[in-house]
């Protein structure tokens, strides 16, 4: 299986997981169980997703039916903004292990650089990001106080890896000056309309990996209505004219493209026949100038801006 090694753990991580983001409660236990009958050995959580004792459920069975063991599955998670306080932090993921039915996780990821005032899991969970008069609240705690909870869940061994989602290069350089234990991943939107090359070379050269989301760009937020109106990426031009040279799917070229990149990719569905094409992108090659092609279709359009969450609230 295609993988990516972390530098500083030497842990390999999946080149391909599953994204379990917006996958209903409902089915969650079983998409991710179908997933790994299927290969997948990475799943890529959080708290916000409000899915995870699906998803544990779904591994557990996995685990117990032999078809994997516990250190052959790569299971990543995100603390979520409302527990950016130390104390919350180390909380939360405890009360996540539990969700999962797990002792630890592999990749623990911080979800948003924005600390959000606290809500009791008991009063709402997950939180999201509004607070009860469906405005956002933000609380005083710098990443900095974050950073140093998420240090203790590797030295108590309840998270083997920590990294960040959705920080830009400045963010990432000021966590690197005082990171006792440096960022192991980077977790960012990626995909043709948004290449990031620079960030993606930055984490690179300091040996964080970096995950790509959202690869397929305006397909998952055509149901949020938060598409901004992009054309479909399966049926660009680029896409489907090397789709079709190389007999593979559109989906598998866009997954290849980033592969290429050296970046690892977390692909969201709940089909079977999805599910094993996804999965299968790993055997798609893509020349360099293939690479390039796709890569200049990038219009530094970003689909999941959370400062941009809801500018007629004007909460900012
Ligand atoms: P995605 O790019 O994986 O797209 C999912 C959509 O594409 C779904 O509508 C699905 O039905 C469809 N699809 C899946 N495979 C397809 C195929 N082969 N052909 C055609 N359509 C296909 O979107 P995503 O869910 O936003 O991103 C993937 C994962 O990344 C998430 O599930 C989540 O785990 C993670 N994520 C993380 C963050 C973060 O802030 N860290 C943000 C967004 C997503």
């Amino acid at each position: 299986m295609s993988s990516r090694v972390l530098s500083r753990t030497n842990a390999t991580m999946p080149a391909v997981g599953l994204g379990i983001w917006k996958i209903p409660k409902a089915s969650c236990a079983d998409v991710v169980y179908e997933a790994i009958k299927i290969g997948y050995r990475l799943i890529d959580g959080a708290c916000d997703y409000g899915n995870e004792k699906e998803a544990g459920e779904g591994v557990r069975r996995a685990i117990k039916d032999g078809i994997v063991k516990r250190e052959g599955i790569f299971i990543t998670t995100k603390l979520w903004n409302t527990f950016h306080a130390h104390d919350h932090a180390k909380a939360l993921a405890k009360k996540q292990l539990e969700d999962w039915g797990l002792d630890y996780f592999n990749l623990f990821l911080v979800h948003f650089p924005i600390s959000l005032a606290y809500v009791d899991p008991s009063h709402r969970y997950p939180a999201e990001w509004f607070g009860d008069d469906h405005k956002v609240h933000l609380q005083n705690t710098p990443l900095h106080e974050t950073w140093g909870a998420m240090e203790e869940l590797v030295d108590e061994g309840l998270a083997k890896n920590i990294g960040l989602c959705n920080v830009q290069g400045s963010l990432l350089l000021d966590v690197l000056r005082y990171a006792r234990i440096p960022p192991q991943v980077l977790q960012i939107e990626i995909h043709p309309y948004l290449t990031q090359e620079p960030l993606v070379k930055l984490a690179q050269l300091h040996g964080i990996a970096v995950t790509a989301y959202s690869s397929f760009g305006p397909a998952s937020y055509i149901e949020l209505s938060m598409d901004r109106g992009a054309a479909s990426l399966f049926a660009h031009d680029v896409v489907t004219s090397i789709s079709k040279a190389k007999s593979k799917t559109p989906g598998q070229i866009l997954l290849a493209w980033a592969l290429a990149r050296n970046l690892a990719v977390i692909p969201k569905s709940t089909a079977h026949s999805r599910l094993v094409e996804n999965l299968e992108a790993t055997d798609v090659q893509l020349s360099a100038e293939e690479v390039k092609r796709i890569s200049d279709l990038n219009l530094n359009l970003r689909l999941n801006d959370p400062v941009d969450i809801d500018p007629r609230l004007g909460i900012w």
